[in-house]
C-alpha cells in the first residue's frame, strides 16, 4: 500500500533522475580525494551557502557532531537552546565524542511566544574569562528552520554573531532545513551563513537524497573537520554515487520547497476549520503543520489514519500531532487526510 506519509520529510525517496545519476556517476575513492562527484558537490554546496568549503558526511547527526567536536575542546562548554536537535535527538553524543559540556537557554520568549529565542538568553550564558572553576564556552549552536517549525529572523542571526564576535567564541548552525529556512524567508541560504562559523545541511530531508548532509566552513574549519571525519569513521570510498544524488538535492530540489509550505499552509488553514483542533494557521512557516487535538485521542486516531492509507507521528504529548509536507505529497493528499481527520472525529 502507498501511504501519504506525513511522519517526516525523511521518508523522501530518490527521485528517477537521481537513480539515474547515481547509476552514472563517475567515481573515485574519496579518502584520496580522487571521487570528482564528491569534489563537485562539496564545491558546489561551499557556494551555495557562501563559505570557502564543504564536506560530505553520511548524516545530520554526524555532522552536528564533527561540528562540536572541531571546533572544541574536551571539557569546553556549548551553548544551545534547550529543545534543538543536538540536546534532545543526538542521543547525548556531545558527551561522547567531543566531550564537551552543554549549557541550555530556555526557547521561550518573554512575551511567551515561543517563535524566536532572546539573543540575550545565550549572551549571558557565555563564559570567557579564565578562572580554573569553571568551564570555558566554546561554541554558540544555533538551529534554523527550529525543530518546532520556525524561523528564525535574519536579525536574530544578526544579532548572534555580533554576541559571538564579541566575546571571541565561534556559532554553528544546525541548518538540517537551511533552505526551507531561506525559502520562508524569501532570501537565500547565504544570507543566513553569513551570520555563522560552519553550518550542516541535510541532503536527506526534503531535498529527496538516500543519504547524506554537508559540513561547510571556512578552508581551514573543513580541513580539521576531514581528519576528525576520519576519526569518526566517516571517511567513504566511492561517495560519488551518493553525491550524485545530493547535487541534484541542491540544484534542483531545493527550488521547488514553496510547494511544500503552500501544502503545509493548506493544511493548517484546513486544520483550522475542525472543531475539536487549535491551530494558528499563520504559525507555519515552513513544512510543518503543529496542531493540539483538545479532546480526541491522538494515539487512536494515529490508527485510524492508517487504517486509512495515511501515516503521521503520534509521538507528542498532550494532543499535540505534527505534520509534515515534502515532495510527494500534493494538495489532493490533504484533502484526503482532512477528510479522514473530519471521519474520525464524527
Ligand atoms: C534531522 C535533523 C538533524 C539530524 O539529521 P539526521 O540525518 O537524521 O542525523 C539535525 N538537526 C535537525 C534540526 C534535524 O531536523
Amino acid at each position: 500500500m502507498d501511504y501519504i506519509d506525513l511522519r517526516s520529510d525523511t521518508v523522501t525517496e530518490p527521485t528517477q533522475s537521481m537513480r539515474e545519476a547515481m547509476a552514472t556517476a563517475v567515481v573515485g575513492d574519496d579518502v584520496f580525494g580522487d571521487d570528482p562527484t564528491v569534489n563537485e558537490l562539496e564545491r558546489y554546496a561551499a557556494a551555495l551557502v557562501a563559505k570557502e568549503a564543504a564536506l560530505f558526511v553520511p548524516s545530520g547527526t554526524f555532522a552536528n557532531q564533527l561540528a562540536l567536536f572541531t571546533h572544541c575542546e574536551r571539557s569546553q562548554e556549548v551553548v544551545l537552546d534547550d529543545d534543538c536537535h543536538i540536546i534532545q535527538h543526538e542521543a547525548g553524543a556531545g558527551a561522547v565524542i567531543a566531550g564537551v559540556q552543554f549549557r541550555t537557554v530556555t526557547g521561550k520568549t518573554e512575551g511567551g511566544s515561543s517563535a524566536c529565542l532572546n539573543p540575550d538568553a545565550f549572551e549571558a550564558k557565555i563564559r570567557t574569562h579564565k578562572d580554573m572553576h569553571e568551564p570555558q564556552t566554546g561554541l554558540l549552536c544555533l538551529e534554523n528552520a527550529r525543530a518546532c517549525g520556525k524561523v528564525l529572523p535574519l536579525s536574530f542571526m544578526e544579532d548572534m554573531s555580533r554576541i559571538a564576535r564579541r566575546h571571541n567564541v565561534p556559532i554553528h548552525l544546525d541548518g538540517a532545513r537551511v533552505f526551507n529556512a531561506a525559502t520562508a524567508l524569501g532570501t537565500q541560504a547565504e544570507d543566513i551563513a553569513q551570520h555563522v562559523d560552519s553550518l550542516m545541511f541535510c541532503l536527506s530531508k526534503g531535498l529527496c537524497s538516500p543519504v547524506g548532509s554537508m559540513l561547510a566552513g571556512s578552508a581551514d574549519f573543513i580541513e580539521k573537520a576531514r581528519y576528525k571525519r576520519k576519526l569518526m569513521g566517516g571517511a567513504m570510498r566511492q561517495a560519488g554515487i551518493l553525491a550524485a544524488a545530493g547535487l541534484i538535492s541542491l540544484q534542483e530540489m531545493r527550488l521547488r520547497l514553496q510547494e511544500d509550505h503552500d501544502n503545509a499552509v493548506y493544511l493548517a488553514q484546513q486544520l483550522a476549520t475542525i472543531d475539536d483542533i487549535d491551530i494558528v494557521p499563520a504559525d507555519t512557516e515552513i513544512n510543518m503543520v503543529f496542531c493540539t487535538f483538545r479532546t480526541a485521542d491522538t494515539a487512536l486516531l494515529v490508527e485510524y489514519l492508517k487504517q486509512h492509507g495515511i501515516l503521521a507521528m503520534g509521538a507528542f504529548p498532550n494532543g499535540t500531532m505534527r505534520f509534515v509536507t515534502h515532495h510527494g505529497i500534493t494538495k489532493e493528499h490533504v484533502d484526503k487526510v482532512i477528510g479522514v481527520i473530519k471521519q474520525f472525529l464524527a
